[in-house]
């Protein structure tokens, strides 16, 4: 088995992010938007041009206490035991202190590792960090550390990063774990872990 270095972005792949803003947002506006309505990564578009809604993403109060998607505190416990799990997230500044608190009780540093010896880096462009596979959702962020070219990028699909085509893609973190006990066996060979999903 390969040890490989492993970067995990954090909103919309950790924490259901969007969802919880949403949730506040329908909560000031009356509305009943959901995650399928916000079609691309200028979400005011889809909201009337409604600018509350980076308000809402950079108000520290929302990174407190927000929503896991099922499966990643399980996922990551495992992988933590057998390779280096790196977070590597654009967090705004002012929201840090709230987020380091929610992932200090997610992740235990008695238990997890990463957060005992602080893997994790905050910055927009997660091409310098060089990782064996990046776990992100934003397609900006997948082609650029394609391009960096030490690793293997690996789309967490939703609607907004449906029209990336030829990267490796997992709908949830079942699915990840999945792939990542083939990569462990085939590190070299990203191709041959592709399941035709059609
Ligand atoms: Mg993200």
């Amino acid at each position: 088995m390969k040890r490989m270095r492993i970067g995990i972005d954090l909103d919309g792949v950790v924490f259901m992010t969007l969802h919880r803003v949403l949730e506040k947002y329908n909560a000031i506006r009356g509305s009943k938007y959901t995650v399928d309505d916000v079609k691309t990564w200028d979400s005011h578009h889809w909201l009337d041009g409604d600018l509350l809604v980076y308000d809402l993403f950079r108000d520290p109060r929302i990174y407190r206490d927000l929503p896991v998607f099922p499966g990643a505190r399980e996922i990551l416990f495992e992988l933590d035991q057998k390779h280096d799990v790196f977070l590597v997230t654009d967090t705004p500044v002012q929201c840090l202190p709230e987020r380091m608190k929610q992932l200090e009780e997610l992740f235990p540093p008695e238990e997890y590792r990463f957060t005992r010896e602080r893997q994790m880096f905050v910055g927009k462009h997660k091409e310098h960090i060089v990782l064996d596979v990046l776990l992100d959702d934003k397609p900006e962020n997948i082609e650029r550390f394609q391009e960096a070219g030490y690793g293997i990028p690996v789309v967490f699909d939703w609607t907004l990063n449906r029209h990336l085509h030829g990267y490796l893609r997992v709908r949830n973190w079942k699915e990840f774990g999945e792939l990542m006990a083939r990569l462990e066996q085939e590190p070299d060979h990203p191709e041959k872990c592709r399941e035709d999903k059609s």
